[in-house]
Formats: structure tokens, C-alpha cells, sequence
């Protein structure tokens, strides 16, 4: 379609197969009821048909995208919507698990396809590093490429052939420095993907320069109507969908709470609306939501002109010529299709028609677009006229198939899923749950690659009649990569690529009424490596002072995916590229294992904590330095001696801090969203125990000499507010409270959510961060006891951060609190809250908005020193 793409006809069904294997089952009686499911999908693909545009929304990281508008374009006109955005959204935070970085990154894309699917979007990613958040667009294009991430934007563009694009970022916003590098992409875009001289060697294949019509912007959420003088589409999200019965906002919430990594999101429409009313300058009415206002800031020359005030990005686009004709077309006793949805049979006997009739067949072939879509020669016609006609193709295949009732879905033995290295047999389900014999012809599989399969194979054919199912067995498909979806997202040197997203997978070609069609099936399984290695404890060990010789033990467990046993080891390496080592990938410790075909077991494996000595065919080097290890699952080759892997790597920090504690500490901690707090406190050789919010409240704190409260636990756990005095109580009595950061939404006092001030004294926090991870740290308190003992800090322990200083920074506190820390990003005003101590009854209290958990997760030495000293406190 806007790529070449290739297809192989697949080889459905040798004849031995037909013979022995498929089961084709009657049901009764015929299964011509369609549900109500059955019939918003048809009102959607004959809505579709009438809407030959695409409207693509362009975003930094998932959940920027502005779901409510792309629901509303799709379901109530018909466009085909897209979303791009320019990274993973992996340098975020997790608030509901311990992933981050790439592995957070394919949680997203998972949370993303999961809106979308709710939006009736596509969603394509570019690739770019989410390094955290950025203060300047000009940062962002130091990491990304400014030419690079621009190319892949013009490319994208330029496949996918958006007539409208609208984004929620702009260059004038002063925001996270993606967003305003992404607006300043997507103004830039506008231009060069229409300008064949701009990336000319994206121009092949299909490929061709692509004018986009629209660019709008978004403004402010207010009822105020802006003050621009461009044209103004308004997007009502109140509005509510004449289908489904639902308000395109709850829709939009439904999309929204997918991505659950960015939560805590409203659990109620009521909860959502309140939220904005909350914010102040909305005035929207109770229960409802602020309309959604864009500005246009280009068009193409000559492009159709739009009113001053609308409520359709795409009005008064008129089609080209020819697609106005077919468009027309598309009617039942002059009415229009959509109306006819409860006549199922009408509805396809009319499409049957038109796929038969002269003026279908003579815009497709005047047009050069061959209804055997993947066989399509490359087009004569103009990229407007051949976007149209594309679109409209599709959309007639999905058409037809939710008008003739056919169901088809891949199904696996394993759960659903596939397994790597061996590809176990799968099965393709095909039923008629319509009202009429369907013949099957073929299932033809197509993906985009750079080699042309020859179509081949015999042909399957066969009659189901209505309420007849059949099952296909697939034997070996290894190369149909477009039905498998890694677990992961693979990532490569150049340009990380997501998982593939192919539209339709595989299409069953079926002939009804002697008329051939093409039917898409949206099914996908998921790759799973063949051996799994997850839940990795401790994800980061450190050995500290006086355990230098020890061993780390890393527990973990090993699942076998398939349905062969598997007999292995499982070997950590050193992954990381060292001086002295030209091979940087050195096994330190390997451990047997043999599992049953889909056994889980946990399995133990020590590396060495510090000091590796590395042979490596010449000199033996010893490293005394932290250290990334892997684990592999490995098998012997059958023909050779040497060890290949099962599966993807898992990776942990080793590393080593010179940090001491206090002796007889006992420390209470109330966890955040993952791990680094309890693998620290391990590393450190603390007697400590993690404490429920019910254990808070009932248990006695006082066997405690150190209770934590780990990042945003006050919003994660909201329980806990209600038991804060105790937690109080327990450092007025000589105990030291230690509390890790917050979002400044989740811990300002604030009635509506009952939560008082949760400090012993006065603490508001700011919305100010420290994103320069090498920002100078000033001491204002030099000899100040917690940057004394038992360490004394200095300024090396801020060396070798990670991403970023410090979050939501305090903005105003008692003068009870000592400020022991400056500092401040390039060119800003320095911030002094990044740690604060202050005396409370008989004990203390401190509260951290640095991100120390990174930097533990990360094995930064200064972050265990300093956590040391947090946890001995007042207990010399
Ligand atoms: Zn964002």
C-alpha cells in the first residue's frame, strides 16, 4: 500500500492437510444473529467507507496523544486515525512496577496499542531515546538528532499520507524539552515531507513526497475561545457517540487509564471531569469537560479552504476526482449505508454490487490500484489520488467482512503465544457466522520485506455454510514475522525498532455470490524467547565495606516456554565493555538446569561482587569497578561444542560503595513501585523489614530505629495518610523518619483528599526539577551530622548520577528544617530542598526529593553512602 508491499500467497493447506486435519464443525442453528458488538464494527467499516482522509496525531511519548480528538474523528466521521510518536516513553517513571528504561519502554508500547485499539487509531513509533525529562528542545536534539529524528518523521509521514496533522505540543509552550522538540519536528515535517530535494532516498519502494493539507495545534483547555487569528476547530468531548451510547470522553478516560505505568488516573467519568474542574480557569459545566480547541498553523498551498469556526479538521477537503463518484456510490436506495445496519445481508449484497460493478472496476484500473492489494503494481495516479483509492480499498475489506459475518483469529497451542527459536504449530480459526455459503479460497499471508515471495502454493477451497467454523493447522511459518509480536521491543544501535505493526497480518480471499474479496484479520500472537529469565532479585547488588569477598546471589526464575525440555545452563556474563578487555562479554558463573516442557523453577547463581578476574586469552585483568552482568539461558549445540542462547538476557548492576552504617539499626520501610529501596538496604546489610500501611497502623513501630517512606508511597497507598500520625509519633518518641519524593499534586495539603499536612512541619512542594545529572552540588552545611557520619560526603558521591538530580522540589519550608543541599540546572535559579533535616520531639525527620532510586538501581556509589547515613541518623 504506501510501501511496496510484498505478499506470499502461503501455501495454506497441502492436500493432506485438507484431508486429515481440518475440522469443520456445523452449529446450530445458523448463525445469522448478529451481536451487538457485530453491529457497531459493521456501522464503523460502513462509516469508514465514506471517509477517504487520514488524520495523524503527533506525540512525544505515549499518552500525549489527544485520544478524545482521534475517537471523535474516527467514530462519529469515519477518518482513518493514526497516532506517531517520537519515542517509547521508557525514560519515565513506573507507577505501577519495578521496569524502567527498555523495559518499561515495551510496557508502553503495549499500554499504547491497548489505547488505541480503544481510540480505533494505529499507533507508529519513531524511535527516539526517552532520556528523561529535557528542559530544552535544544537537549532533546543533542540526544536525538535534529536530522535524524526529522527523517524519520518525514518518513513516516510520507507512508502513512496524512491530509490533517494535529499535535497537543507547541513551540511556544515551555514544557518537557520532547514536546517542544517534537512541535518544532512536526512544523518542519510539514514542509519536508512534501519536498521530494528534502531525504530524496526515502523515495523508493512506493515511497513518495507527501503534502500534508493541515497542521493544527492545540491550544489552552479552556471555554475561552483563543485569541488567534487562524481557524478554530472545536472538539466537543461531551458529545456523545449515537452507536455505542457513550460520551467520546469516557472513551477517551477507557484509553487514557491503559496506560497504567502513567497513572493514577481517574477510576470515573465523574472523577475526570472533577480533576479538570479543579485546575483553575475551566469552566466547564458539572459533569462535563472543557472543549478541546485547536488552532491551524499551516496549509498547503492551495489547499480547500476551511471556515473560521468548525468542528472537523477534515471540512471542505473535497476528494479527487473520481473517489467523489465511488464515494456517491455507496448508498442503498439513495440512503446511506449506515442506515442498514440491522439488514446485514442487504448491506452486503450492496457491497457484492459495487466490488462487481464497471465504475468500481474502472477507477481501480484507470487508477493502476489492482484489487489484489498486495500484488498492486506501483501506482500511475497521483499520491492523493492513490492514498484515496487505498483507504477505501481497505475499507471495503473490512466492509465486507463485517457484512458477511466472517470471523477468522489465529490461535497457538502455548496460551496464545509463540515460542522463539522453534515456532510450535499454530492453527487459523475461520467461521461463517453469517447468513449466506462463503467459499474459501485462500489464506494469504503478506509483510512488508525487502525480498518478493513468489505467490505459490495450492489453494484451499471449500465451502462453509452459515454457522460452519473450520480449523486450519499451520505447520512451521518461521518467516511470517508479521503474525509474530516480540515480547520486547527489539532495539538496535541506529534507531530502536518497535515491535511490528502490521495492520492486517493475513487476509482470507473467499469468493460470495461468485465475487471474490479479500477479508483482513487483525490477529496477532506474541513471540515469547524459548527460555524466559524474569523477576531478577536483587536487581542490583552492591557490596559494601567489609563484604568485599562475598559472593552476590541472584535468585531468579527460569520458565521454558516450549513444549521440549530443555537442557541447559544458565551463565552470567560480564556484559560491558571494559579497558583491557577486547572481549567483552566474559562468563563468570554458570549454574545447570534442566526443566520439563513449559516448567518454571527458581534457580539461584552467585557472581563475584567486586572484584572480577577476567582471562581473556592474554593478560588477566582484575576490576575492582561496578559492573553490568547478564544471564543467559544456553544450550549446547547439537554439532558443535560450543554453548548457544535460549532466549533474550537479563541484566543486573554489580557494583561496590566504601559505605558504612551505625551499628544495631533496624529499619521499617513502606515500599514504592519497586525494589531498589529493599536490594540497598540488603546491600548494605541492614536488618530490615518491609511494613504493610496495616502494619503501620497496628503494629508497635518502636522495635524500628528508622522507618522510610519510599517514593510517592502517599499516592500509591493513599491508606497511609490516615495512619501519617503514627508514623509522626513514632520519630517524636526518638525514631528517624525518612520520606523519599513526591509529586507535589500527591502530597500539598489538600481537603478535598483529606490529607493534611503529612510533615511535622510546614513542607510545600514545587513542581521545580534538577534534570542535569551532573548538576554542581553545593553543601551548605558542611559539618552538618548527616553528611558526616558514619560517611563523610563529598562531592565525589554526586559523581557518576544517572538522568536526573531531583523532582518536584520543595518551594517552602519551616525554618525548623536545615537545608543541607544547593543546586540547580545550567543557567536556572539554584533550589536548596533537594534535602532537608529537621530535629522532631526526641527524634527526626527527613524528606529527599533527589532520586536516589535510580541511582541505587543504578549502583551509584554516593547513593549508598548517603542512604548510610540517612539510616543512621540520630542512632550513633
Ligand atoms: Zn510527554
Amino acid at each position: 500500500m504506501k510501501h511496496k508491499i510484498i505478499r506470499s500467497i502461503f501455501a495454506l493447506l497441502a492436500l493432506s492437510l485438507l484431508l486429515n486435519a481440518p475440522r469443520a464443525q456445523q452449529n446450530a442453528p445458523a448463525a445469522a444473529k448478529q451481536s451487538s458488538d457485530d453491529r457497531v464494527a459493521l456501522y464503523q467499516a460502513l462509516l469508514d467507507l465514506t471517509n477517504p482522509w487520514t488524520v495523524m496525531c503527533i506525540a512525544a511519548h505515549p499518552d500525549d496523544e489527544d485520544g478524545t480528538s482521534l475517537i471523535v474523528m474516527r467514530r462519529k466521521y469515519g477518518a482513518h486515525t493514526v497516532s506517531l510518536f517520537s519515542t517509547f516513553g521508557e525514560g519515565g517513571q513506573n507507577a505501577i512496577g519495578p521496569e524502567l528504561y527498555q523495559e518499561l519502554g515495551a510496557i508502553r508500547v503495549r499500554e499504547t496499542m491497548a489505547a488505541a485499539e480503544i481510540q480505533g487509531s494505529e499507533p507508529y513509533f519513531m524511535g527516539m531515546t526517552d532520556f528523561g525529562y529535557s528542559k530544552s528542545p535544544d537537549e532533546t536534539f543533542a540526544n536525538w538528532g535534529h536530522d535524524l529524528a526529522l527523517s524519520q518523521m518525514v518518513l513516516q509521514i510520507r507512508k502513512l499520507r496524512p491530509s490533517v496533522i494535529i499535535t497537543n505540543h507547541s513551540v511556544t509552550n515551555n514544557d518537557h524539552g520532547h514536546h517542544q522538540a517534537t512541535a518544532r519536528l512536526v512544523l518542519e515535517a510539514f514542509d519536508a515531507a512534501a519536498d521530494p530535494k528534502r531525504f530524496p532516498d526515502q523515495l523508493k519502494n512506493g515511497v513518495t513526497a507527501w503534502q500534508v493539507q493541515r497542521l493544527f495545534v492545540r491550544v489552552g483547555r479552556s471555554n475561552q475561545a483563543p485569541a488567534e487569528a487562524g481557524s478554530v476547530v472545536t472538539i466537543d468531548p461531551n458529545e456523545r457517540d449515537p452507536i455505542r451510547g457513550v460520551v467520546y470522553a469516557e472513551e477517551a478516560l477507557r484509553a487514557l487509564q491503559k496506560h497504567a505505568t502513567q497513572g493514577p488516573w481517574p477510576k470515573t467519568f465523574a472523577e475526570f471531569t472533577a480533576r479538570f474542574r479543579s485546575f483553575s480557569g475551566q469552566n466547564a459545566a458539572p459533569g462535563q469537560l472543557p472543549l478541546i480547541r485547536y488552532v491551524l498553523v499551516r496549509e498547503a498551498k492551495g489547499a480547500d479552504a476551511l471556515s473560521k469556526v468548525s468542528h472537523n479538521f477534515l471540512e471542505g477537503l473535497r476528494p479527487p476526482a473520481g473517489v467523489i463518484s465511488l464515494i456517491a456510490s455507496l448508498k442503498i436506495k439513495d440512503r446511506p449505508l449506515t442506515e442498514f445496519i440491522d439488514e446485514r445481508d442487504t448491506v452486503l449484497t450492496s457491497l457484492l454490487e459495487l466490488r462487481r460493478s464497471d465504475t468500481f472496476s474502472r477507477i481501480f484500473r484507470e487508477q493502476s490500484v489492482s484489487p489484489a492489494k498486495c500484488l498492486r503494481p506501483p501506482s500511475t495516479a497521483s499520491p492523493e489520488i492513490t492514498a484515496a483509492l487505498d483507504l477505501i480499498w481497505d475499507h471495503l475489506n473490512v466492509a465486507l467482512k463485517e457484512a458477511s459475518g466472517i470471523k477468522a483469529s489465529l490461535t497457538a497451542q502455548n496460551g496464545g503465544s509463540v515460542v522463539g527459536g522453534e515456532v510450535e504449530p499454530f492453527a487459523i480459526r475461520i467461521a461463517n457466522n453469517g447468513s449466506r455459503p462463503v467459499k474459501l479460497e485462500e489464506v494469504a499471508f503478506h509483510y512488508c520485506v525487502p525480498v518478493q515471495l513468489e505467490r505459490g502454493g495450492p489453494v484451499v477451497s471449500k465451502t462453509l455454510s452459515p454457522g460452519q467454523s473450520i480449523t486450519l493447522p499451520m505447520p512451521s511459518l518461521n518467516w511470517i514475522s508479521a503474525l509474530l509480536v516480540p515480547k520486547g521491543i527489539i532495539w538496535s544501535s541506529e534507531v530502536k525498532l518497535p515491535i511490528r505493526f502490521e495492520k492486517e497480518a493475513f487476509t482470507v480471499e473467499v469468493s460470495m455470490d461468485g465475487t471474490l474479496a479479500s477479508l483482513p484479520v487483525n490477529s496477532q500472537l506474541t513471540l515469547l524467547p524459548d527460555i524466559e529469565i524474569t523477576n531478577i532479585t536483587p536487581s542490583t547488588a552492591v557490596s559494601t565495606s567489609g563484604a568485599r569477598d562475598a559472593k552476590a546471589v541472584f535468585s531468579m526464575q527460569v520458565k521454558n516456554n516450549r513444549s521440549t525440555p530443555f537442557n541447559g545452563r544458565i551463565a552470567g556474563y560480564l556484559d560491558q565493555e571494559l579497558p583491557g578487555v577486547s572481549n567483552n562479554e566474559v562468563v563468570l558463573a554458570t549454574t545447570r538446569v534442566s526443566l520439563k516442557p513449559h516448567e518454571t523453577r527458581q534457580i539461584k547463581i552467585g557472581l563475584p561482587e567486586t572484584e572480577v578476574k577476567v582471562t581473556d586469552g592474554m593478560d588477566k585483568t582484575t576490576l575492582d569497578i561496578p559492573y553490568l552482568a547478564a544471564f543467559h539461558a544456553e544450550e549446547e549445540a547439537k554439532s558443535s561444542p560450543h554453548w548457544r542462547y535460549a532466549g533474550e538476557s537479563s541484566h543486573v548492576m554489580v557494583g561496590a560503595a566504601d559505605a558504612h552504617i551505625a551499628p544495631n539499626l533496624r529499619i521499617g520501610y513502606i515500599r514504592g513501585f519497586d525494589y531498589s529501596l529493599p536490594d540497598a538496604l540488603a546491600s548494605l546489610r541492614v536488618e530490615s523489614k518491609e511494613l504493610s500501611v496495616d502494619e503501620v497502623k497496628m503494629s508497635d513501630l518502636s522495635r524500628y530505629t528508622s522507618i522510610i517512606v519510599d517514593n510517592r508511597v502517599y499516592e500509591s497507598q493513599p491508606e497511609l495518610i490516615a495512619s501519617n500520625q503514627k508514623l509522626l509519633d513514632f520519630a517524636n518518641a526518638g525514631g528517624t523518619l525518612i520520606v523519599f519524593y513526591h509529586k507535589s499534586n500527591e502530597w500539598n495539603p489538600d481537603l478535598r483528599r483529606n490529607r493534611a499536612q503529612l510533615a511535622p512541619y510546614k513542607l510545600i512542594l514545587g513542581n521545580e526539577r534538577i534534570t542535569d545529572e551532573n548538576a554542581l552540588i553545593t553543601f551548605l552545611e558542611p559539618q552538618h551530622p548527616l553528611l558526616n557520619f558514619p560517611n563523610k560526603i563529598g562531592p565525589d558521591d554526586f559523581k557518576d548520577w544517572i538522568q536526573e538530580r531531583g523532582l518536584y522540589y520543595p518551594r517552602e519550608w519551616d525554618p525548623q528544617f536545615h537545608a543541607l543541599l544547593q543546586s540547580n540546572d545550567p543557567g536556572e535559579a539554584p533550589l536548596k530542598g533537594g534535602l532537608l533535616v529537621a530535629d522532631s520531639g526526641r527524634g527526626h525527620y527527613i524528606y529527599s526529593s533527589m532520586v536516589w532510586y535510580r541511582q541505587l538501581r543504578a549502583g551509584v556509589p554516593g547513593a549508598y553512602r548517603m542512604l548510610a547515613n540517612m539510616i543512621s541518623y540520630g542512632h550513633p
